[in-house]
């Protein structure tokens, strides 16, 4: 039997917080700036691709150094109809091996979270990350390395038309809005990517690390549904 809500909460450490008011009301969309670099064949050709191709672009990809030490790439999952999309950062060891996003202990704390919200994995939910190689020993990426793996995100969102973007982590919100800003500076705000709007969490393997900070990631989540109702 599926848990309760308020079981899945109390699992999570987080029973008292979905009554919690919410942080702040819907602040005034902002525009992220354009991304810049959009001009050359490669890009222009990753944005003429339709999932299968996409699919198989990623799966074949050597434009940069993580192709020599990865297992397998790892494209996104999910329901490519769906109304929200979460972007993370870059596939870690079990992501790798298995060539899904977001699975092992980060992976489980989502899909909790998810369930709270009353949404679900590949239901109405696409999942992936700015990069779709593994950094070996899950360094940060480098900044060409993203330069050379976020047209096929772009692709990504353009074919799924989201209602929402939830970006969780440092690198995610970063790359997607085109700021230096921190995660801090960032929650709490509707942001824009190419006019879908946009919201800030933590990614949930700081999550695991930080464990007050679920409470702040949780009242994201929660926005991110108001934001969702509200449009
Ligand atoms: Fe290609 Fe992205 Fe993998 Fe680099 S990280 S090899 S750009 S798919």
């Amino acid at each position: 039997m599926r848990p309760s809500r308020a079981a899945i909460l109390a699992e999570m450490g987080l029973a008292p917080i979905w009554k919690l008011r919410a942080r702040a009301a819907p602040a005034a969309a902002q525009e992220a700036p354009p991304r810049a670099g959009s001009g050359d064949a490669r890009e222009a050709g990753i944005r003429a691709m339709q999932w299968p191709e996409l699919k198989h672009e990623v799966a074949r990809c050597t434009a940069c150094g993580l192709h020599k030490t990865r297992t397998q790439t790892v494209f996104g999952v999910g329901d490519e109809r769906a109304e929200w999309l979460l972007v993370g950062e870059a596939p870690g060891a079990e992501e790798d091996r298995l060539g899904e996003p977001f699975v092992g202990q980060a992976g489980k704390l989502l899909d909790n979270m998810l369930a709270a919200l009353g949404l679900e994995r590949g239901k109405n939910v696409y999942i992936a990350n700015v990069l779709k190689c593994r950094p070996p020993g899950n360094r940060n990426p480098e900044p060409e390395e993203v330069a050379r793996c976020s047209p096929f995100l772009v692709r990504q969102i353009e074919l799924l038309q989201p209602k929402l973007i939830v970006a969780m982590g440092r690198f995610a919100a970063q790359t997607l809005l085109s700021s230096d800003a921190s995660i801090a500076s960032l929650r709490g705000r509707v942001h824009r990517y190419h006019g879908v709007p946009l919201v800030v969490t933590y990614h949930p393997a700081y999550l695991l690390r930080n464990l007050p900070d679920k409470a702040k990631a949780w009242a994201d989540l929660l926005f991110a549904r108001r934001t969702v109702a509200g449009l």
